[in-house]
């Protein structure tokens, strides 16, 4: 009898350090939770840097244009970065109207794909692609596409086709919505704001930072 009870006493010893040790490692790229009735549930709060280290391949090098490649070539930008108030960069071909619909929509640059998904409203198709570059983290947004090429959760490299140019089921002429984030896994946002805490201009830095 002394010795069962010891046992269960010794595991109830291991189960609560168990617990203890996981609720102070927060710095894992797995956040659990353990909640008081004992529920695992995990928060998707993933370490890209961790994650993307693992293969140098996968590290980004330098950016690229995401349409014309690797130059925006028969492309122009038709609504800049803050033009409006504007998040983003907007990408036209030069025949204007719908004449770019279908086109291919590029990575710019090597990464993950964080996202690849229909939201709706006004902005449709959406791939959200995660880089590490130079130690720092950037996220690269491609809205109201046609179609998405790609799938969450996969790596990409620079130039590879993730989806194509596309018109929101016709609320917009067709276009491609591009931002370029320091702050990943932001809320989708609205597109336009004063506030560009988190956003930087696209152009800018893409050509600040080619190969
Ligand atoms: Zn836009």
């Amino acid at each position: 009898m002394f010795r069962k009870d010891y046992i269960i006493v010794l595991v109830l010893i291991s189960i609560f350090s168990c617990k203890h040790h996981t609720k102070s490692d927060v710095n894992n790229s797995v956040t659990i939770e353990v909640n008081s009735n004992s529920e695992v549930k995990t928060n998707q709060v993933i370490d890209y840097k961790k994650l993307i280290s693992q293969d140098s391949s996968y590290i980004s090098y330098g950016f690229d244009f995401p349409v014309g490649r690797p130059d925006a070539n028969g492309y122009y930008n038709a609504q800049k970065f803050q033009e409006n108030n504007h998040l983003g960069d907007d990408w036209n071909g030069i025949g204007g109207g719908n004449s770019d619909l279908g086109d291919p929509i590029y990575a710019i640059a090597n990464g993950y794909i964080s996202e690849a998904k229909d939201y709706k409203g006004g902005w449709g198709n959406v791939v959200r692609i995660v880089h590490l570059y130079n130690g720092m983290l950037y996220e690269s947004l491609y809205a109201h596409c046609d179609s998405i090429i790609v799938k969450q959760n996969n790596f990409i490299g620079k130039g590879d086709k993730i989806a194509t140019i596309g018109n929101c089921e016709g609320t917009y002429f067709a276009h491609l919505h591009l931002e370029i984030r320091d702050s990943v896994g932001l809320d989708i946002g609205s597109g336009y704001s004063m506030n560009t805490t988190g956003y930087l201009n696209p152009t800018k830095f893409i050509t600040k930072n080619r190969n």
